[in-house]
């Protein structure tokens, strides 16, 4: 460290812009649909869209909507929209946040504080969680003390019910179902363990970050879609990205409450400052106009027309890839999934190693442990590649097939070694190390 300084000298726009473009080479290619994950691109049009709306607000803060009335029109009807596709009633309200994890961070802390003034009895609050939660609970376990009761899933790799009834106690105060969660693509059980929520008087929220913008849609094509939103019974809270498959500008997710009386526990209020009175309703102070803007373009531009489209057209695509993967010699696909997002693996062949040859070829695909696999988050652009990805995903294969087992090399086997340490400290010291190392400049 220490060695990269401000430089002392202003520089030239074009000179840095010059620079960043060119580091930008080696960035993982999402436009030519190599990547299986982090964009959610659907098209250059949307995109301009996006990106002009992100632009046009780009310096304006949504910290005081009162100075901006523009924005605090497109939150309020980013959200109304939302609430509205998501089953939301009358009373439904919410926020828009920077993500997925703040929107889940903020449904445990209302949890917990809804806790502390409805049941005062209980000292130290659990929440319950299916393996397959994101683990942003986990995040929201560590930072707001609320103790994560993890629950098995059954075979089709949904939430285990009956796990979820026998681990409620006197101190549980919040059961998460996902739709779907982000390892395999399936939507949990939601209907039955928020009954379980509802009997026990305690609060249930459906992370639909991954489908909030995808199932709605796929329900009203057709598709057998299990109920998950807060038109059923017992849930009282839900997230939903726009910056995932809503396909707006990053830094843009909502999350949902059934009434405002559950939502003035998420808000927070420092009446007493010489600054000004301080009132925020999410965990970050400022925030960027841009992505409150870009969410509200999008929905807009998109409608349920296009959402209908893009939505179709990626469940097409995946269906394609989930078919014909399973037919790959050696690979079986997890399950089949109840939406655009699906993991594979292999009883036969290592498939990190196959991460690994796959990226050479260009294919980013991230890994999932625990059992090994290999995901997919499928858009409308990965279309145009699916029959050069399933050749070489299935000549790869084939190739590992004819070497045998052998022992893992490389990050293949540094995926292997995280995943299968029984002592699970020392992978977390091992993790801590690389994030360590990861961040700093070079
Ligand atoms: C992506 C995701 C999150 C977290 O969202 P971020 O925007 O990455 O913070 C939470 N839950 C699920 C199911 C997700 O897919």
């Amino acid at each position: 460290m220490g060695v990269i300084k401000l430089p002392e000298k202003s520089g030239s726009p074009e000179q840095i812009l010059k620079t960043m473009k060119e580091l930008s080479g080696q960035d993982a290619d999402w436009r030519s649909a190599k990547t299986w994950s982090l964009v959610y691109f659907a098209g250059d049009e949307l995109l301009n869209v996006a990106k002009s709306a992100y632009m046009m607000f780009f310096s304006e803060n949504a910290l005081n909507p009162l100075a901006f009335p523009s924005l605090k029109k497109f939150e309020n009807e980013v959200v109304a929209m939302t609430a509205n596709m998501l089953g939301g009633g009358p009373e439904a309200v919410g926020s828009m946040t920077s993500g997925g994890t703040e929107s889940i961070l903020l449904a445990v802390k209302t949890a917990r504080d809804w806790a502390r003034a409805n049941k005062p009895d209980v000292k130290e609050p659990e929440m319950i969680l299916p393996i397959t939660a994101h683990p942003s609970f986990e995040k929201a376990s560590h930072y707001f003390g609320v103790k994560s009761v993890h629950i098995p899933i059954t075979s089709d790799l949904r939430a285990d019910v009956k796990a979820a009834e026998s681990a409620v106690n006197k101190n549980t105060i919040l059961i998460v179902g996902s739709a779907a969660c982000y390892p395999y693509g399936v939507i949990d059980p939601i209907p039955e363990l928020a009954e379980i929520a509802m009997k026990n008087n305690i609060l249930f929220h459906t992370d639909a970050c991954l489908g909030g913008f995808m199932l709605p849609f796929l329900k009203k094509l057709g598709y057998q879609i299990r109920d998950f939103d807060l038109s059923v019974p017992g849930v009282t809270s839900i997230s939903a990205d726009v910056h995932k498959f809503g396909y707006a500008g990053k830094g843009a997710s909502t999350i949902i409450y059934k009434n405002s009386e559950l939502r003035k526990f998420q808000f927070y209020i420092y009446a007493d400052w010489p600054g000004g009175v301080y009132a925020s309703p999410t965990m970050t102070g400022t925030r960027p106009g841009g992505a409150i803007a870009s969410a509200w373009a999008v929905m807009n531009y998109l409608g349920e027309e296009g959402y209908l489209r893009v939505a179709k057209q990626a469940m097409s695509v995946t269906e394609r890839l989930v078919e014909e993967i399973g037919k790959i010699p050696g690979l079986k696909v997890m399950t089949k999934p109840d939406m655009s997002v699906f993991a594979f693996g292999s009883d036969i062949i290592n498939v990190f190693e196959l991460g690994e040859l796959m990226e050479k070829k260009g294919w980013f695909l991230d890994r999932l442990q625990m059992p090994p696999g290999l995901h997919m988050i499928v858009t409308p652009n990965h279309e145009k590649i699916i029959q050069p990805f399933l050749a070489d995903l299935s000549q790869i294969t084939a190739e590992l097939i004819k070497q045998g087992k052998k022992d893992a090399t490389g990050m293949a086997a540094v995926y292997g070694i995280i995943g299968t340490l029984p002592d699970r400290k020392a992978a977390h010291q091992l993790v801590l190390g690389f994030l360590d190392d990861l961040f700093k400049a070079k």
